[in-house]
């Protein structure tokens, strides 16, 4: 199997190719491989499985629209799924932006749905310059790859689109604005001057983008107060604010939408990943203030495929009516604590964060000198050996972050505390092989 498994990977170069898998069977927040190992998700499609593998709403959704005689293929033409979807999410949206919002649908990649809010953004203002934040992740097409910080994606890729500026995001574990409200506050009075000082190069600003929790970048959230002060900033500047919630979206971080935490709202939201319920589907919803480009500015062959858009109605109908959003919360508590206390044991683990069920463990080398603000160096060797003892005990993560040292907890919304209670245990089984 691992023979098969790696020419595989050497042929299709494939996503997770440090964890040899050869997928068979799905359910839940398992999986199981070709000799029936099993394994817990935690990367779960990197977020996109809200409702774990294979759930029976999905399955009876998809199998609807193939038994109904729609067209399964309808370019952009509206069909009653195609409604029903598109009610259902505005429902989802909090009231004052459903009553402003239009919706774009987009290629079926959340890199298409982020190309679209740039576009727009650009297109409405009749400016060129996009901000963006160091450590953000937006796509791997080249225009998300040049509005992405993280640089490892696109280190080998010179050309860039220009006009692009990076502003710093509160990330508190190696900030140098420092921690807590101050931090905070020098951190998004910084981010004012740089707009306001044409010293700092910017010009002609179109719209900044922004993730509420940073996923590839390390699952870092933005503190609320910060939050709250780039929404009055963006909006004295009459700058619209592209919130990217591809990853956090669909109730993730323990609310709807990330951006309801700090009680503000986007010009633009996009979304994709649990939209479409485990299946490819993105959308753009923008202020309709915004609405000043002509039908066709933004087109693809493959925009909302049908199947898609059911999966993503039953699914978001379902996280709704089971209230999972609150469920996300109360589980990602109790997880974040049980993390605390295996830190307590644990000295490589230098950081515990997350929102809900978006959680990050960034390792670290403990025994090396820490920098000016007391981090200590990220260590992306030791936090592939706890990825790696992990998979050996049936547990899934995803290792990412800006240094590659964070380890990823994205587990489907739908697992249990009991659950949660067998990843840790895997978890700190194999964090204190790897540390040995
Ligand atoms: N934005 C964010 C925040 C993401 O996490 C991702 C995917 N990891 C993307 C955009 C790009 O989505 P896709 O891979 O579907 O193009």
């Amino acid at each position: 199997l691992l023979e098969s498994q790696e020419k595989w990977e050497s042929n299709a170069r494939s996503y997770p190719r440090r964890l040899p898998l050869a997928m068979d069977k799905a359910g839940g927040i398992y999986v199981s491989d070709m000799d029936g190992k099993d394994y817990i998700d935690c990367l779960a499609g990197a977020g996109t499985l809200a409702l774990g593998h294979n759930h029976e709403v999905i399955k009876d959704a998809v199998q609807n629209v193939l038994d109904s005689g729609l067209p399964l293929h309808t370019l952009d033409f509206t069909t009653p799924v195609k409604e029903k979807f598109v009610d259902e999410l505005f429902d989802a949206l909090p009231d004052s932006f459903a009553e402003k919002a239009k919706i774009q649908f987009c290629g079926p990649t959340g890199g298409d749905g982020i190309e679209a809010a740039l576009k727009l953004v650009k297109t409405a203002t009749g400016n060129r310059s996009i901000l963006s934040f160091q450590g953000g992740y937006h796509g791997s097409t080249h225009g998300t790859l040049s509005v992405s910080g993280t640089l490892g994606p696109k280190e080998d890729i010179h050309a860039l689109v220009p006009d692009t500026h990076f502003l710093p995001y509160p990330y508190e574990y190696r900030c140098p604005f420092g921690i807590g409200e101050e931090g905070h506050k020098v951190c998004s009075t910084y981010i004012e001057n740089l707009l306001d000082n044409p010293e700092s190069g910017i010009v002609s600003p179109a719209g900044i983008i922004v993730e509420v929790v940073q996923g590839e970048g390390g699952s870092v959230p933005a503190p609320i107060e910060w939050l709250k002060e780039l929404r009055r900033i963006t909006r004295e500047r009459d700058l619209p604010l592209i919130i990217d919630e591809v990853q956090t979206g669909l109730g993730r971080t323990g609310r709807m939408f990330a951006f309801e935490h700090a009680g503000i709202e986007p010009d633009i939201l996009v979304l994709s990943k649990a939209i479409g319920g485990s299946l490819p589907l993105s959308v753009m919803l923008y202020d309709g203030r915004l609405d000043q480009w002509e039908a066709g500015a933004h087109i693809g062959t493959f925009r909302g495929n049908q199947m898609g858009m059911a999966a993503g109605q039953a699914s978001l109908k379902y996280i709704r009516e089971n209230a999972l959003p609150d469920q996300a919360a109360t589980n990602g508590a109790y997880f974040m604590k049980k993390l605390n206390e295996i830190q307590t044991d644990m000295s490589s683990m230098g950081d515990v964060r997350g929102r809900g069920l978006m959680m990050g463990i960034e390792i670290i080398n403990p025994k090396a000198r820490p920098d000016q603000i007391g981090s200590y160096p990220a260590a992306p060797e030791l936090a592939s050996k706890i990825q790696q003892e992990c998979f050996k005990r049936g547990l899934i993560l995803e290792v990412g972050g800006r240094n590659g040292s964070v380890i990823r907890l994205l587990p489907p919304l739908i697992i249990t505390k009991e659950q949660i209670d067998e990843v840790l245990m895997r978890f700190h089984e194999s964090i204190k092989t790897a540390e040995a």
